[in-house]
C-alpha cells in the first residue's frame, strides 16, 4: 500500500545532504516544546514568523523607495519574499533543509524600523547614548522579547538554529564557527535580490536607462546574452529579462562553484562543515562585477538627491516622535512603558518607533508633533 504521509525525518534523510542542517539534529528552543505530529521545527519557526506582526508590518515598511513614488516598486515584505524565493531556490538545489532556509529568510530584515536604513540611522543616533540600534539586533528582541503568541512566555520560542543564525548576521566579524549554510544562503540571496531589484526599480522609476546601466560589464554582459536568446528586444521587456538572467545568471555561478566545492570537501555533517571554516561564496571575479554594479547604484540612486531629501525629512520626522514620547512616555502603549520600566524609557521609545510601518510614523508624527 502506498505511504500517504511521511515524517519530517524521513524525508530529509532522503532528501537532505549530510552537510545540511537536518531537523533532527536541532538543539532545540529555549523553552522546551513537545514535536509536531507532522511540522518539522523549522517549519514551526517559519510559520511563527510568518504570523508574527512583525512581519505584517514589512509590507508597509520601504525597502529604498518610498510610497511617494507609486506602487511598482519593492517594499520590505516584497523584498523579503524575493529573498526567500531565491534561497530556497539555491537551498533546494544544494540540498539543504529548505525549511529553515525559509524561516530565516522571512525572519532576515523582520527587525527593520520605518524608512529603511536612513530610520536605522536615525534611531541610531537617537539611541547613540542607550546602547544604539541595529536591525539585526532588534530582529532578536522581536523574536525573544516583543511578540507574544498565545503562550504566557513572551516571544517566539524560536529554535536555537534560527537565533543563532540572526545572531552571526549581528557580529560579522568572523570569527567562531562559519554560520550554518542555510544561513550563508539566506545573506547571499540577499545581495542577489537586492541588486536586480534595486536595478529593476532604479529604472522603472526613470532613475537610471539601461544604456547607463551598460557601463557596468555585469549588466552589459547580461544585455548581450539577452539579445543573443530573444533577439532586439528593448524597452520593459529588456528591462524584465535583464533583471531575469542577473538573477539566474548569478545564482547559477553560485550553484556552480558550491556544488563542486562541497562535492569535494566530504563534510560529513553539518558541524564539520562550521567548523572547517569554508564558505559558500560567488568566485572573486563575480564579486568584483558585483561591486562595480552596487557601486553605481550607490551613486545613482541610493544618493540621488530626491532620494536624500526624502530620507533627511523622514529622519527629522522620526527623531522628533522620539523626543516627543521621551517627554511624554504616557503616549507610549502599556507594552512598552513597562519595558521603560526595566530598559530605560530611550531604549523602550526607540523599540516602539522600530516596529512602526513608514505611513504610522507619518502618523503619529502629524498627530502628536505637527
Ligand atoms: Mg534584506
Amino acid at each position: 500500500m502506498e505511504r500517504t504521509t511521511w515524517t519530517t525525518a524521513e524525508r530529509e534523510a532522503l532528501l537532505l545532504a549530510r552537510y545540511a542542517t537536518h531537523s533532527s539534529d536541532t538543539r532545540g528552543r529555549r523553552i522546551p516544546e513537545t514535536e509536531h505530529p507532522y511540522r518539522g521545527p523549522f517549519q514551526r519557526d517559519r510559520d511563527r514568523i510568518l504570523h508574527s506582526a512583525a512581519f505584517r508590518r514589512l509590507s508597509g515598511k520601504m525597502q529604498v523607495f518610498t510610497g511617494e513614488r507609486g506602487d511598482y516598486h519593492r517594499t520590505r515584505l516584497t523584498h523579503t519574499q524575493e529573498v526567500a524565493s531565491i534561497a530556497r531556490t539555491i537551498g533546494r538545489a544544494l540540498r539543504l533543509n529548505e525549511d529553515l532556509v525559509e524561516a530565516l529568510a522571512l525572519f532576515h530584515d523582520i527587525g527593520h524600523p520605518p524608512f529603511g536604513h536612513a530610520g536605522e540611522d536615525a534611531l541610531r543616533e537617537c539611541l547613540a547614548e542607550h546602547g544604539g540600534f541595529s536591525h539585526n539586533r532588534h530582529g532578536l528582541t522581536i523574536a525573544e522579547e516583543l511578540e507574544w503568541r498565545y503562550t504566557d512566555q513572551p516571544g517566539l520560542n524560536l529554535s536555537l538554529e534560527v537565533l543563532e543564525s540572526q545572531t552571526t548576521r549581528v557580529d560579522k566579524r568572523g570569527d567562531g564557527p562559519a554560520p550554518l549554510l542555510e544561513a550563508q544562503v539566506v545573506d547571499l540571496a540577499d545581495s542577489i535580490t537586492y541588486d536586480a531589484h534595486d536595478t529593476d526599480d532604479a529604472v522603472k522609476l526613470g532613475m537610471v536607462t539601461l544604456d547607463e546601466l551598460a557601463t557596468i560589464p555585469l549588466v552589459r554582459d547580461t544585455i548581450d546574452a539577452v539579445r543573443r536568446r530573444y533577439g532586439a528586444v528593448t524597452g520593459h521587456r529588456l528591462r524584465k529579462a535583464v533583471v531575469h538572467d542577473l538573477i539566474d545568471r548569478q545564482v547559477g555561478w553560485l550553484l556552480e562553484a558550491g556544488a563542486r566545492e562541497l562535492a569535494e570537501a566530504r563534510f560529513h555533517n553539518a558541524e564539520e562543515l562550521r567548523a572547517s571554516g569554508w564558505r559558500l561564496a560567488p568566485a572573486p571575479e563575480v564579486t568584483e562585477a558585483k561591486r562595480e554594479l552596487e557601486g553605481f547604484l550607490y551613486r545613482r540612486v541610493y544618493r540621488h538627491p530626491d532620494l536624500v531629501e526624502v530620507r533627511r525629512r523622514a529622519q527629522r520626522r522620526l527623531a522628533e516622535l522620539f523626543q516627543t514620547y521621551l517627554q511624554r512616555p504616557e503616549l507610549l502603549p502599556e507594552l512598552y512603558q513597562r519595558r521603560a520600566a526595566i530598559h530605560g524609557l530611550e531604549r523602550a521609545a526607540g523599540e516602539y518607533i522600530a516596529g512602526m510601518t513608514d505611513r504610522f510614523c507619518d502618523e503619529q508624527h502629524a498627530r502628536l508633533v505637527e
